[in-house]
């Protein structure tokens, strides 16, 4: 019988693009819609490692399952790499994508084309109980826009052009995006130390 898993996202994009990442393994996966009786995890840690701990650490021990948990978001480097950890709530609690962006390419209105670097950062974490058993990183390198383009994606995909296109992730689609994005990079090494340590 194949291995249960905890994917320990409650963001529906999120989960979409992880469990089609880790589609090759022999994992059944289990999400938090499976508990809705899960407890809420605050991501209150300064970083996004002890982001991912935290909450991979919190529902495996809630489930009993070995769980997954990602932490991610976006460094604008003329910002000093914010919004960073707080890339969910960056205009405020609601966690609205359309604030968040409109406040970001507000604060980058006067900064030129050279200096809108930035990038993704994903840290993802499998843990059972209080046991950190693999850690992975992924990172994507781009520009921010000045101003939103696209459908696709989710949060700031409309204003993040990946290095080496011309569109933004939003525009670019998921088949693209699941490539070269830092979730599949981080993933793909997770999913590639899982099966090396014989974790299945
Ligand atoms: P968290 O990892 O659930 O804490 O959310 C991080 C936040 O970073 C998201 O709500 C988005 O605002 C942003 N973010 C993380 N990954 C992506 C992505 O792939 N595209 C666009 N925005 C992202």
């Amino acid at each position: 019988m194949s291995k249960k898993i905890l994917v320990a996202t409650k963001n529906k994009h999120k989960l979409i693009e992880i469990t089609k990442l880790l589609k090759g393994l022999d994992i059944t996966f289990k999400c938090l819609a499976d508990y809705p009786e899960a407890p809420e995890v605050i991501e209150d840690k300064e970083t996004f490692i002890e982001n991912a701990a935290k909450k991979a650490i919190e529902y495996s021990k809630f489930s009993g399952l070995p769980a997954l948990a990602d932490d991610s978001g976006l460094e604008v480097d003329v910002l000093d790499a914010e919004p960073g950890v707080h890339s969910a709530r960056y205009a405020g609690e609601e966690q609205d994508d359309d604030k968040n962006i409109a406040k970001l390419l507000d604060a980058l209105s006067d900064v030129p084309q050279e200096k809108r670097t930035a990038r993704f950062k994903c840290l993802v974490v499998l843990a059972q109980a209080d046991n950190v058993l693999v850690t992975a990183e992924g990172t994507c390198e781009g520009t921010i826009t000045f101003k939103p383009a696209g459908e696709y994606g989710f949060g700031y995909d409309p204003i993040f052009i990946p290095k080496g296109y011309d569109k933004t992730f939003a525009e670019l689609g998921s088949e693209i995006k699941d490539t070269i994005s830092h979730r599949a990079i981080a993933f793909n090494k997770m999913a590639e130390i899982m099966t090396k340590k014989s974790f299945l």
